[in-house]
């Protein structure tokens, strides 16, 4: 076996800025390029000149592997491939090349027009990033060239994640991004083929903490709206648009229809529309018993969920609003978090997860 470097440029011993260069058969591939979201100056992106000096990264990477949407995971893409400078091959699936610019130009936007952060990618350098990915379907074998092959594997983390089987020769390495082995209400679980990988890389936040049972947690989740809005109150969910939103939308949606409750629930517009738009779109990434139901009714196509208008606010009575985004640190969900925390029967709900831009489940109840 010829020996495999590992370098990570990220993550590592840290939550964020995903980014794992790996040496194998003289080969160099590096797995994700993401942002970190805890940082504004340097931090932020990947150190690319250690790959080389002067940002002549084409000729010194094979290519580059996207494992999924989140920024964490590919948030410096445009960055290293129009700033940098690479013209190499990128790799990642159909749904993650729908998605991803889409969340790279809402953080753009955030970032460079609200925050007037400069250094930043354009949207015209998203677009011409995005021109240079080559999509991956499952189980398909890529040769990238005559020694290096990659496969993708479904994930079922968020639409369109995947682990990715590396082969140079007779080696080879997995790389998972964040996977998920327990279906949810919108995701199938992770599946790879048998395999004896020389090497696994594999995240591990969430590894150390031990966590309630998912049906504890959601039947918590559900009681605690009820009951708010059972007082008048008015619910505040602070939401990522993508991934966790629309398995708590499904949760809600037949929650209304089981307890048959009249209470409005809000989805904020913009891009939320456009993830359900994703997620009707690649329905066959979703979970099986989605796919299954879609024959009847798209899941996506929600009954109790109405689109969000700014003025509804004001409108007095109990409601339930999804609201982006889901750290609570500007736009919509500030917005409503400022005007309704002053009412003591109003609640937030904060999925403290999305400080890493995560759905984890980890419900904190924050009474206004
Ligand atoms: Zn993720």
């Amino acid at each position: 076996m010829s020996d495999i470097k590992v370098t990570p440029l990220g993550a590592g011993q840290d939550v964020g800025r995903s980014c794992i260069l790996i040496s194998i058969g003289g080969k160099n591939i590096m797995l994700d390029c993401g942002m970190h979201m805890g940082y504004n100056d340097d931090r932020r992106f990947p150190d690319f000149s250690y790959i080389a000096r002067e940002g002549r990264l084409t000729e010194r990477l094979n290519c580059v592997i996207i494992s999924h949407f989140h920024l964490d995971h590919c948030g410096a893409l445009p960055y290293m491939t129009e700033m940098v400078g690479y013209d190499g091959p990128i790799y990642m699936t159909h749904p993650t090349k729908a998605i991803c610019p889409i969340l790279l130009e809402d953080y753009r936007k955030i970032t460079v027009e609200r925050k007037g952060e400069t250094n930043f990618f354009t949207s015209e350098m998203i677009k011409s990033c995005m021109k240079k990915v080559i999509t991956a379907n499952l189980h398909q074998v890529i040769q990238v060239d005559d020694d290096l092959e990659i496969k993708a594997y479904y994930a079922g983390h968020v639409l369109g994640a995947a682990m990715f089987q590396i082969r140079v020769g007779q080696n080879s390495v997995v790389y998972t991004g964040d996977y998920n082995m327990t279906p949810d209400r919108h995701l199938g679980a992770a599946w790879i083929d048998k395999c004896r990988p020389d090497l696994l890389i594999t995240e591990s936040t969430y590894a150390t903490t031990i966590r309630d049972s998912k049906r504890c947690r959601e039947r918590d989740f559900l009681k605690k709206v009820h009951s708010c809005i059972d007082k008048g109150g008015k619910v505040l969910i602070p939401v990522f648009a993508l991934g966790r939103a629309q398995e708590l939308c499904i949760l809600l949606e037949s929650y209304w229809d089981r307890m048959n409750l009249k209470v409005p629930i809000y989805f904020s517009l913009g891009l939320t529309e456009k993830a359900n738009h994703y997620y009707k779109l690649y329905i066959t990434w979703t979970s099986e018993k989605i796919k299954k139901t879609f024959v009847q009714r798209n899941m996506f196509e929600f009954k109790h969920i109405k689109p969000f208008d700014r003025a509804y606010i004001e409108n007095p009575g109990p409601m339930v609003v999804f609201a982006t985004p889901g750290m609570l640190h500007a736009g919509l969900s500030l917005q409503i978090f400022k005007r309704w925390a002053p009412n003591e029967n109003n609640m937030e709900l904060l999925d403290t997860g999305f400080s890493t831009v995560h759905g984890k489940l980890n419900w904190k109840i924050n009474k206004c």
